[in-house]
């Protein structure tokens, strides 16, 4: 295995739409290999083919950062030739991508999908995700479209002033026990703009 370049925001690769995998090549699998090592290392939770230049319908998602069970935490899914084939509800989602370093952003998104695609061993499987889930593989399938989460977003911040937010709401809540929302951070965004 090894790490492989990140291919970044104003790269054209990255505006394209890719191409269907025909066959699932050992080099399809290398570079699947790849994506993870290259997605841990960079934090991720996720990264599509032409993020490393290769301009294919596939990706990598890690989504479930907040299982309580080790396992599920560590699953890794390997979408080949993936379709969206179900959407329900909306939700609003703080985005950041391996592309487009140092910043977030703000995307509407469904709140429930359903997603089908072919593992590594051409196995065909549908999965249905709700919540952050949803939003790691729309943010990844959109990838393969050749749209990033900033060509769509209703407001960015850089990264730093994020978690600058999240942290200072974070000390807010610790006395009545709330979860921090995505619209109270985004709200405040706002409120300093305007200061
Ligand atoms: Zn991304």
């Amino acid at each position: 295995m090894a790490l492989r370049n990140i291919t970044i925001r104003g790269d054209e690769i990255l505006a394209k739409k890719c191409k269907p995998v025909k066959e699932i090549t050992p080099r399809i699998a290398e570079a699947c290999a790849d994506m993870v090592e290259t997605m841990m290392a960079a934090d991720g939770v996720g990264i599509a083919a032409p993020q490393i230049g290769i301009m294919k319908r596939f990706f990598i998602a890690m989504p479930h950062v907040d299982a309580e069970d080790e396992e599920t935490r560590d699953r890794i899914y390997v979408m080949i030739n993936p379709e969206i084939t179900y959407r329900e509800g909306t939700q609003e989602s703080s985005e950041g991508c391996l592309s487009v370093p140092g910043y977030m952003g703000l995307v509407d998104r469904p709140y429930k999908i359903r997603i089908k695609g072919t593992d590594l061993q051409g196995v065909e499987h549908e999965y249905e995700f709700e919540g952050f889930e949803a939003t790691v593989f729309c943010h990844e399938y959109d990838h393969l479209d050749g749209i990033l989460y900033s060509d769509i977003a209703k407001d960015m911040m850089t990264a730093e002033e994020y978690s600058e937010i999240l942290h200072e709401l974070q000390e807010l809540h610790e006395d009545d026990d709330e979860d921090t929302g995505n619209s109270e951070i985004w709200e405040m965004k706002k409120e300093r703009s305007n200061q």
